[in-house]
């Protein structure tokens, strides 16, 4: 699996819909100071799933929506959607039906996030789980945060070994097997 593309409506500073082709290859994204490189890479983790909007740099999660500027008025709604290549058809078990798949995330203020993986609506659970089984996902060491490195050297041999499980692609088992504890 691999992303093809990106797009961005009304979320941050990207109110007009957005869209970035994600070429084979290394991808690199350059631009002033505040012109949003880093909510670009925040647009990828929160339509993976992300369920913390401290680590959006948010104080709630509807602060990820535009929230006006200059002349332009704040909006109701974000959405976010991600484009992934599945021709190699190494998507998860139960989204591997298609060549693509796209995943989308949508907010509106006040009602919460509505998640669908090709037009048809599934759980936020359900995207998390679509990724951690592909060894990524917002919380996988694929996305390294800025100081993570740091973290990562002095951290417990418990939280070192999540990292690890995440990396080996297990993750995912033992998020379904502490669900099916909880049942
Ligand atoms: P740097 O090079 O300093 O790291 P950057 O390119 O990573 O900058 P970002 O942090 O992605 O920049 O973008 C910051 C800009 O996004 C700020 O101008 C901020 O006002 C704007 N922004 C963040 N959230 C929203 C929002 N909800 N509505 C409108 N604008 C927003
Ligand atoms: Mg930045």
């Amino acid at each position: 699996m691999k992303f093809t593309r990106l797009r961005l409506t009304g979320f941050k500073s990207f109110v007009d819909p957005t869209d970035f082709v994600i070429e084979p290859g290394l991808t690199g994204v350059v631009g002033p100071n505040g012109c949003g490189k880093s909510n670009l890479v925040e647009a990828l983790r929160w339509v993976m799933g992300e369920s913390s909007y401290k680590s959006m740099r948010a104080s709630g999660m509807d602060d990820v929506i535009f929230a006006g500027s200059g002349k332009r008025p704040a909006r109701n709604v974000a959405e976010v959607s991600v484009v992934l290549d599945n021709t190699d058809r190494t998507a998860p078990a139960g989204f591997n039906g298609d060549d693509s798949l796209e995943i989308s995330r949508r907010i509106e203020r006040e009602t919460g996030s509505a998640y669908r993986v090709n037009g048809r609506e599934v759980r936020a659970r359900d995207v998390q789980l679509l990724f951690a089984d592909a060894s990524t996902g917002s919380r996988s060491p694929s996305m390294v945060r800025q100081g993570q490195i740091g973290e990562l050297i002095n951290a417990k041999p418990t939280s070192r070994r999540q990292i690890l499980e995440e990396a080996a692609g297990i993750s995912g088992l033992h998020a379904r097997r502490h669900e099916a504890e909880l049942r």
